[in-house]
């Protein structure tokens, strides 16, 4: 079941906790997907979350990189209705040890982010597969029949994005004029850029919304930005400001998305 088409990457948040983003798990009829850690080889993996999306991000408070001389291993797993395993994914865990400068580094960057020049923000994460638009897709011609669909948001798939994830990002630039049109009016340049931590990592046509002046902005590059060559700390990205004729307008961020960010925890004991 799985099959390796499922991608998955581990990063460490600046509090010390890892954030999971997953992506193109299968679907399978009556099973569904879960996320479990194992915090020791041979230690009994504790289940995080229960019925995941195909792709997701998911934060595991439960684990703390400072406090832990071992990094803890992660799972899926799919069970059927009463809970039996019917198969479990491999395991996943960091590439790289965080050593201690370079999760300050991470603290600093984000308290820099979250209390001097940030942004509160929601990333989209395009579906890249799963169902097609009901509304919009000509199966015959493995095509969208309409400019404008408010069921895939221009997407071709069902539902468009992912569920919306919450994170921080700066502008880097803003766009300045770019160009006098021959009656004298200046148009302005649509492509910004950005800057976000690393993670939730995106990718060219995800989306990034601004949720203070409710810009929405589709990602078109990114380059990670390292520590000491090795240790991804930023990515920057170039971003195009998507118009408001775009049926990406159309799609609604639940509220709870507009409050304001979740407070920087204070800092945490060095180990
Ligand atoms: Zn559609």
């Amino acid at each position: 079941m799985f099959d390796g088409t499922m991608e998955v990457k581990v990063a460490p948040t600046s509090s010390g906790h890892l954030a999971i983003q997953w992506a193109k798990a299968r679907r399978l009829g009556g099973l569904s997907l879960r996320l479990c850690v194992s915090t020791s080889p041979g230690a009994p993996r504790l289940v995080l979350s229960e019925s995941l999306s195909e792709t997701g991000y998911f934060v595991d408070e439960t684990s703390n990189v400072r406090h832990r001389d071992r990094l803890p291993s992660y799972f899926f797993e799919y069970t059927d209705p009463s809970g039996m395993i019917m198969d479990t994914s491999p395991a996943y865990t960091l590439t790289y040890e965080p050593d201690i400068a370079y999760l300050s580094y991470l603290v600093e960057a984000e308290r820099a982010l979250q209390k001097i020049d940030g942004v509160a923000g929601v990333a989209l994460i395009l579906k890249r597969e799963g169902e097609r638009c009901p509304s919009c897709w000509n199966v015959i011609e493995a095509k969208r029949m309409k400019d404008y669909c408010p069921v895939c948001f221009g997407t071709g798939w069902d539902g468009g994005y992912w569920d919306p994830i919450s994170f921080t990002f700066r502008y880097l630039r803003m766009p300045s004029v770019g160009q006098i049109n021959l009656d004298g009016a200046p148009t302005y340049d649509s492509v910004y850029q950005v800057q976000a931590l690393y993670y939730p990592a995106l990718l060219e046509g995800d989306v990034i919304v601004d949720t203070h002046n409710a810009e929405r902005f589709r990602v078109h590059t990114i380059e990670l930005v390292t520590y000491r060559s090795s240790f991804p700390v930023f990515q920057n990205i170039t971003a195009i400001r998507i118009p408001k004729s775009d049926a990406l307008h159309a799609l609604t961020i639940p509220e709870e998305f507009f409050k304001k960010h979740r407070p920087l925890k204070a800092a945490p004991v060095v180990m």
